[in-house]
């Protein structure tokens, strides 16, 4: 296209934006796809950045190509919640499903390859700042910048956010907005041994009386990952009143106030020297489809980790976008109402997983409920179930396949 620097200009290079790059480069089209880290130079957070990959991550993965590679750690299949009235259950995921853990960095490094080796012009170290629009207000670009070079623009007929919950772009827009329902912090901290981690079980606690759980597991020997979620409020009075700064001196000083056992736990942990904090977790975008400009992943809005599925929605909608933007291409139709598409297939394949997270974490809240949910151990397999189950992955030139375990 006479004037452009490509067809498709996607920002971020995490789960969204490699997988919506190397969707839309499969199907020929070309694509400029920026990422403001730069890869050859790892940060101390893209190895503490571990996450799980759900079973239907793994689906997605296996359909985009990318089969398990170093960045997996380890995997589980056992779900050991710790419930407040003291009862421990053990339940195992469905059909043989299970979790992987991952090295985060290298995870959206192969990512980054992927989109790469799929046709995508592929930058990293290009932070973008601002979206370029038209006469007619539609976006046709962006302005960025890559390293030790000048500012410069790039145009495109469609520009993708995948740039995750910090984009620029939702903040310039005045798109993003608190969720009224769950407004939660979570402080994640690494342990180079934690007594009592059993491998291959994910653990989940309720500690006290608030609105907290602690959850976590051993990701590999001598690497274990636990995240303590409290309402936001809460955490802010606490931390206020006894001075303290870091996510690990928080987590241990909560634990010591919430659940004492599980503070001695934790006391005899040995900690990894970093750990970090997300607040507020959850957050809502008021739209996410514009002329010439779409949102994927997690700039469409974020609830909770709880079902370990943020990488999941980001695939989805990655995959989804993809297809409604080729349509638009085609068409040379780069309106709003052309990425209608996308907007269905998101409330086909997402929003129901979202509405029983919501469910879920209603129930977390109730103390009492949790207990008599500890008593009921068919509606747990149930909510697992309808959690955790993957959706049949659809989409032209779908390469499905059963996931490959690590
Ligand atoms: C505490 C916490 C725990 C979580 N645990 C899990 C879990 O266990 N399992 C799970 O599946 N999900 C988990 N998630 C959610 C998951 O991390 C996200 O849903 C997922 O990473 C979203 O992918 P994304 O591609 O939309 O965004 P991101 O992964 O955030 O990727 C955005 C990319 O954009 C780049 N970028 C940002 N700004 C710019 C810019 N201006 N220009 C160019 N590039 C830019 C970033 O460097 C990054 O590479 C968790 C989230 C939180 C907060």
């Amino acid at each position: 296209m006479a004037g452009t620097d490509a067809e498709v200009i996607v920002l971020g290079s995490g789960p969204a934006g490699a997988a919506t790059a190397a969707h839309l480069a499969r199907r020929g089209r070309h694509v400029l796809l920026l990422e403001g880290r730069d890869f050859a130079r790892p940060r101390p957070a893209d190895l503490r950045s571990g996450e799980v990959l759900s079973p239907g991550s793994q689906r997605e993965l296996a359909h985009l190509g990318l089969p398990a590679g170093d960045w997996c750690l380890s995997s589980f299949a056992t779900l050991r919640h710790h419930w407040p009235n003291g009862r421990v259950t053990d339940d195992p995921l469905p059909h043989g499903l299970q979790y992987w853990q991952i090295d985060r960095g290298r995870f959206d490094r192969a990512l980054f390859a992927l989109a790469r080796d799929a046709g995508a012009d592929a930058r990293d170290g290009h932070r973008a700042r601002d979206l370029l629009r038209d006469g007619g207000g539609a976006a046709c670009g962006v302005i960025a910048r890559a390293a030790g070079e000048a500012e410069r623009a790039w145009r495109a007929p469609i520009v993708v956010d995948a740039s995750g919950r910090h984009s620029a772009l939702l903040v310039r827009l005045g798109l993003k907005e608190a969720d009224p329902e769950f407004r939660r912090a979570a402080m994640i901290c690494f342990y180079e041994s934690v007594p009592g981690c059993a491998p291959g079980v994910w653990e989940q606690h309720f500690p006290g009386r608030h609105d907290a759980a602690l959850k976590g597991s051993r990701m590999r020997d001598g690497l274990y990952r636990f995240s303590l979620e409290v309402d936001l409020a809460f955490r802010d009075r606490f931390a206020a009143r006894h001075g303290l700064q870091t996510p690990h001196a928080l987590l241990l000083a909560l634990l010591r106030e919430l659940a004492p056992a599980l503070h001695a736990r934790f006391a005899a942990a040995r900690p990894l020297p970093y750990s970090m904090a997300y607040a507020p977790l959850a957050y809502r975008v008021r739209r996410i489809a514009h002329d010439g400009l779409l949102l994927v992943g997690d700039t469409t809005g974020y609830l909770d980790p709880s079902t370990g599925q943020g990488i999941e929605f980001a695939l989805r909608s990655a995959r989804l976008a993809a297809a409604a933007i080729d349509g638009a291409l085609a068409a040379g139709d780069y309106h709003r109402a052309r990425f209608a598409p996308y907007l269905a297939g998101r409330r086909r394949e997402i929003r129901a997983t979202l509405a029983w997270l919501r469910l879920y974490l209603r129930l977390t809240r109730r103390r009492p409920l949790l207990d008599a949910f500890s008593h009921l151990s068919p509606a747990r397999a149930a909510l697992i179930r309808a959690l955790v189950t993957p959706r049949e992955v659809v989409g032209s030139g779908a390469r499905d396949a059963a996931p490959r375990r690590p």
